[in-house]
């Protein structure tokens, strides 16, 4: 038997202690898993539908409840965790309508007819990091049960409270028990049975590269599915044509949103040479008024990192002689702060540009042209999400075609919309999340041919 003890990231206090699950008992939870799966794929597609509706009322009527769990566990501001919350909720509004519509095709065929189906896959594993408990784990869950299948979930060891208490609003919402459980566990225990164990069907992961790499090579042991949303570092392009004013005053949001613990955050600033001095200026000033601060209070902008060892690998991303050219505030006191901090290196060798740091840490660099933004913003293993500022429509509409990234926005830096698919380029992922195709990736094409000549 082990526990872990959640540590609150802002009072560096104790929170409660979590019993985490053994292979033993990972494996009972699958199993039962496998049992609900038996029934689940046959409630009929209505039904299901008004049971995924029900439970998305019910964690609308929980929303205050959930947000201030995450404020408590996570240290997200409150803003943002209610958002969270309403994020699960939507999933589950949005993937109700699923089962109703998960339509095959008729396929015309000589000698017969040739209908498609699409079928759940059984149990899946999803397999969740720290950094957005709810929402992460919602895009998997939500559409993964409106297709039939059955969900195992593992949440992150430091952040497992909004996971554990949706499966019960599931329970309260009569989700049949085995449809839907929740396993606190360790990564290298709970995660890793969920790769090994031939009863699950299909893992979705979100979390770091490595680990990702880890889990795929794993999956192929069963030909296992596998969803992977990874690392980032994503590229804010800015242009000399841009509204400057705008670019600069939501560059803090696009990066320090979450103490940058989010894989969209835009992490490397590209700013046209001729419009430089101009972006800083006024970027400096958005950086010193974001708000830092206890993020239970609804001023709060942005909280503290997750965790000590987070706050320590954040650290080691800014040493001493880093090129800071500015940085912002932060609270004194207990908790795991970090101050914004704006670097601009000579060049795109430094460390701090090139890796994913996961804390609220941005590199500035100057591009020349169209050509060398593209260069710089493609110059990276990584290809998730992205910005270009630009009034010119034509070159927004270059650039975003030659980024080569899964999740752009032109004048904007919001990333996540639950109606149009998300993932990533290159090491940033393997398949797409969200928006009218999620289903796909959790259902199996069945082709059968019916012969009209016997
Ligand atoms: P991580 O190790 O990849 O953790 C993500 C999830 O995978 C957690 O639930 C973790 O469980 C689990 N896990 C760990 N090892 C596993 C294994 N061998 N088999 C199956 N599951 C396993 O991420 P991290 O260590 O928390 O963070 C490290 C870095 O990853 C961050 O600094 C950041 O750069 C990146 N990251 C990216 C994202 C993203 O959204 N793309 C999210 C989180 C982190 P435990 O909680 O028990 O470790
Ligand atoms: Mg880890």
């Amino acid at each position: 038997m082990s526990n872990y003890t959640i540590i609150s990231p802002v009072t560096e206090q104790p929170i409660q202690d979590i019993h985490l699950a053994d292979i033993d008992e990972t494996d009972v939870a699958i199993l039962k898993a496998q049992h609900a799966f038996e029934s689940w794929k046959k409630v009929t597609p209505g039904d299901r539908a008004k049971l995924l509706r029900t439970f998305a009322a019910i964690v609308e009527s929980h929303n205050e409840e959930l947000a201030q769990l995450e404020v408590l566990n996570s240290g997200h501001t409150i803003g943002n965790a209610r958002w969270e919350a309403g994020n699960v909720r939507d999933l589950l509004n949005y993937y109700s309508a699923a089962p109703e519509r998960l339509f095959g095709r008729q396929i015309p065929v000589p000698n017969g007819i040739d209908i498609t189906f699409k079928e759940p896959l059984g149990v899946v594993g999803i397999i969740v990091p720290w950094n957005f408990p709810m929402p992460i784990a919602a895009w998997g869950f939500a559409p993964a049960l409106a297709a039939g299948n059955t969900v195992v979930l593992k949440p992150a060891e430091y952040t497992p409270l909004t996971a554990i208490r949706l499966a019960e609003l599931a329970l309260e919402a009569g989700i049949p028990e085995g449809v839907f459980t929740v396993i606190p566990g360790k990564g290298s225990v709970v995660g890793d049975r969920f790769v090994t164990n031939p009863l699950v069907r299909k893992i979705v992961f979100t979390g770091s590269t490595g680990v990702g790499k880890q889990i795929m090579r794993g999956a192929a042991e069963n030909v296992k599915r596998v969803t992977l949303e990874l690392g980032g570092k994503s590229a804010n392009i800015i242009f000399d044509d841009a509204d400057i004013e705008k670019a600069a005053a939501g560059a803090p949001g696009g990066v320090f949103d979450n103490a940058g613990q989010d894989c969209c955050a835009r992490s490397r600033i590209l700013v046209q040479a001729s419009v430089y001095d101009s972006f800083m200026e006024k970027f400096e000033v958005a950086v010193k008024k974001f708000v830092v601060d206890d993020p239970s209070k609804e001023s709060s902008e942005m909280g503290p990192l997750i965790s000590k060892l987070q706050f320590d690998r954040v650290t080691d991303f800014v040493p001493a002689g880093s090129p800071i050219a500015f940085q912002g505030s932060k609270p004194t006191g207990p908790g795991y702060w970090f101050a914004p901090t704006v670097l601009t290196p000579k060049d795109s060798s430094d460390r701090a540009y090139r890796e994913e740091i996961f804390g609220p840490v941005v590199s500035v660099l100057r591009f020349t042209d169209e050509a060398d933004a593209i260069r710089l913003a493609n110059e990276s293993e990584y290809g998730l999400s992205g910005s270009i500022w630009s009034r010119d429509i034509g070159r927004a509409v270059r650039v975003s075609r030659g980024v080569e990234a899964g999740n752009l926005s032109v004048n904007s830096n919001s990333s996540v919309r639950y109606w149009t698919p998300f993932g990533g380029y290159k090491q940033s992922g393997l398949g797409r999340e969200l928006g009218p195709d999620a289903l796909d990736a959790f259902t199996e094409t069945k082709n059968v041919f019916f012969d009209t000549q016997n």
